[in-house]
């Protein structure tokens, strides 16, 4: 397993242009503020994701499991929440499940918190429908956003396992505790998920925190912005 380089000495990069540095401090200081932490270690590198796959493919996927009624959440939810975003993407971002605007739009990551990804994602580099794909570990709302209970996950993430085997992501990310247990198979804290790279079925595996609870817990940001740059180093071609 390789380690994040949390700890060591913050420098900006020293090859980055002018004018990216710029952009990036200012997306950096309208995130987190005008305290700046960039990773000495960003030379991952990887070959770009060029599989192709039909964009239907996915498509008819979605449309042979969105009447699903295996598990009871089917019973209080209004829409299915597949997941959305580029079908050939290098990125794919697991949460742990839609909240109330999720299924109420029936897409994912909509709501404050979805709001908040956007904005970490831009400060890398991505959108979300250009080479991200977002998805959930069940595909339909909890009641009251109650955490999904284990019975319901073991229904749902065979539907996740077709979505990954599908899009083949170069890294996956998971956000919040949830999802990380629920990908790692393990009862850990998410602390202890944090910093490593662990593995999915071969694909390496990132596990930070949800957005939601940065919106909780603003502390959390510069630990998830960490996580960020080096998911930003890892996804460098
Ligand atoms: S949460 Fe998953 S298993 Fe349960 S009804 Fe929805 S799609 Fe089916």
């Amino acid at each position: 397993m390789a380690k994040l380089n949390g700890g060591k000495k913050k420098r900006l990069h020293n090859c980055m242009d002018v004018n990216v540095a710029i952009k990036y401090i200012r997306q950096h200081i309208e995130l987190f503020g005008s305290e700046i932490y960039t990773f000495t270690d960003d030379t991952y590198n990887n070959e770009p994701n060029n599989h192709a796959i039909p964009h239907d493919s996915l498509n008819n996927f979605k449309a042979s499991i969105e009447n699903c009624e295996k598990c009871n959440l089917s019973l209080t939810r209004n829409k299915f929440v597949f997941g959305s975003g580029d079908p050939d993407a290098d990125l794919m971002l697991i949460g742990e499940g839609p909240g109330k605007e999720e299924d109420s739009k029936g897409e994912p990551f909509v709501g404050q918190a979805g709001k908040l990804l956007d904005k970490i994602l831009k400060a890398i580099g991505y959108v979300r429908y250009d080479n991200v794909f977002i998805a959930n570990i069940v595909k339909c709302r909890p009641p009251e956003n109650r955490n999904p209970l284990p019975s319901e996950i073991e229904k749902c993430t065979p539907y996740l396992k077709d979505q990954i085997n599908l899009i083949k992501p170069k890294l996956i990310v998971a956000l919040g505790k949830v999802a990380g247990q629920t990908l790692l198979n393990e009862n850990m804290l998410i602390k202890e998920m944090r910093k490593k790279t662990h593995r999915y079925n071969s694909i390496p595996l990132i596990i930070t925190y949800h957005p939601a609870a940065l919106l909780r817990n603003p502390s959390l940001k510069l630990d998830v912005w960490g996580d960020f740059q080096y998911i930003r180093g890892f996804m460098k071609p």
